[in-house]
């Protein structure tokens, strides 16, 4: 069952956010630093050795890591900063390697399968650990092993600053004593099931029969079964363009309404963020693509740092907008793409936005994950209420718009056919295309 055959290596920047903050002032190293959480309700993105030895970690409360560690300093952090370095990194790996994936903005796995005999997979992996220290000046840890799992758990185990392999025949004997938790993905519901089962090791995990682990814990248990016996199948899925989500619209009549072009971007942006953030995703690359009515299709695209929040996408796409739409002709199409997708949640509090901002998503958030996406809507994407010559808002009256509707009976239904005709197309590394009416 396990697949021998492949090379493996996972990388991992060791507190990435904290060394970002360390090369730029020396004066924190080897001192307890938090990044995040400065504030009553902030979460710690990343923090240094020196905190942890007193319990702190990331996507804990800053008020709890300060309790814990009085003396610890408290960055604010910058993303555009973690972006540029994450960027980096990738660019040194994009150059050495043919097939890699970026799994967060600080880790890359790398498939080495087929080029162990021309080189030594270790020595390769330790020469490219040793660039990256050397060009990035950030320290960065990597595990060598057959599969995703393994590699990720020995990065684990050996940080920071380390390197271990774990060829085929150790797999077993490193993985057996470890504490179940150390499985990569596995949740906090999880943890306390297998807990309340009394399985504490992996290898406990491991010898439960595996109709069993089904029984309990369904497909997601069996998952687990294989990750505790050294089994992952999961390839490593190439970073560029293959990530993406997007979405489109085609007019059912063509227009030039520049406002209504505008409010309909920040409507799918604000569609696709959300998706993102319950995919626990970020994004580096947005793309906004029109279509004149003469077929004539242009495309703008914009580098950014890593993000999952509206405002600022929705800024930036409209920015795009404002660079493609040179020509006055109707536009049929309009479309927006974010791609160069990575694994990310906690770090989307951090950018180009207040607590207040931050918290304003969260709510929005539940409220969508009750009552579906259009629940809540920012109040750019709707247009305002009918008014007056008087400026005054025209009271909705039930049994008048009754009359309007029978009278403009044909605009109405172009109205939905345009509804119906936005489109998202979700590649299949995040799961099926769905659709965002209905
Ligand atoms: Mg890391």
């Amino acid at each position: 069952m396990v697949d021998k055959s492949k090379h493996i290596i996972h990388m991992d920047q060791d507190a990435f956010f904290v060394s970002v903050e360390l090369r730029k002032n020396h004066k924190l190293a080897g001192k307890p630093v938090i990044v995040g959480g400065n504030s009553d309700r902030g979460v710690v993105t990343s923090c240094s050795y020196e905190a942890r030895k007193f319990g702190v970690h990331a996507a804990m409360p800053g008020r709890m890591a300060k309790q814990l560690c009085p003396q610890a300093i408290f960055v604010r952090g910058n993303m555009d900063d973690y972006s540029k370095a994450s960027h980096e990194i990738t660019e040194i790996i994009a150059d050495r390697v043919p097939l890699f994936e970026k799994a967060s903005i600080d880790e890359h796995y790398i498939d080495m399968t087929g080029m162990d005999k021309f080189f030594g997979c270790m020595k390769f992996a330790s020469e490219l650990r040793q660039t990256i220290i050397k060009e990035m000046g950030l320290p960065i840890s990597f595990g060598l092993s057959i599969n995703k799992t393994v590699s990720k758990i020995g990065t684990n185990e050996c940080k920071p600053n380390g390197e271990k392999e774990i060829p085929f025949p150790e797999v077993r004997d490193f993985l057996n004593p470890l504490a179940v938790h150390k499985i990569p993905g596995i949740g906090d519901a999880t943890y306390k099931k297998l807990s309340e089962m009394g399985v504490r090791k992996i290898q406990t995990l491991a010898e439960i029969p595996q109709d069993l682990m089904f029984k309990i814990l369904g497909q997601h248990g069996l998952g687990l079964w294989q990750k505790a016996n050294g089994i992952d199948p999961s390839p490593v899925v190439p970073y560029r363009e293959r990530k993406s989500i997007g979405t489109q619209t085609t007019f059912e009549s063509d227009s030039m309404d520049i406002s209504k072009m505008k409010a309909i971007l920040s409507g799918m942006v604000t569609n696709l963020t959300y998706d993102l953030r319950s995919q626990q995703k970020l994004t580096a690359c947005i793309t906004v693509t029109i279509r004149y009515s003469n077929f004539e299709t242009v495309t703008q695209q914009a580098r950014i740092p890593y993000t999952a929040l509206d405002s600022f996408l929705i800024a930036k796409a409209h920015d795009l907008f404002k660079k493609l739409y040179t020509k006055r002709m109707l536009l049929r199409l309009i479309g927006v793409k974010l791609s160069h997708l990575v694994s990310g949640f906690e770090q989307i509090g951090l950018y180009h936005t207040s607590e207040v901002e931050y918290d304003l998503y969260q709510a929005m958030d539940k409220v969508r994950n009750h009552y579906g996406i259009e629940s809540v809507v920012k109040a750019c994407i709707v247009r305002g209420p009918e008014r007056d010559e008087n400026g005054k808002v025209i009271k909705y009256n039930p049994r008048k718009k009754k009359k309007e509707k029978q009278v403009e009976d044909g605009e109405e239904k172009v109205d939905e056919r345009q509804r119906s005709r936005i489109r998202t197309f979700i590649n299949a590394e995040l799961g099926t295309a769905t659709k965002l009416d209905g």
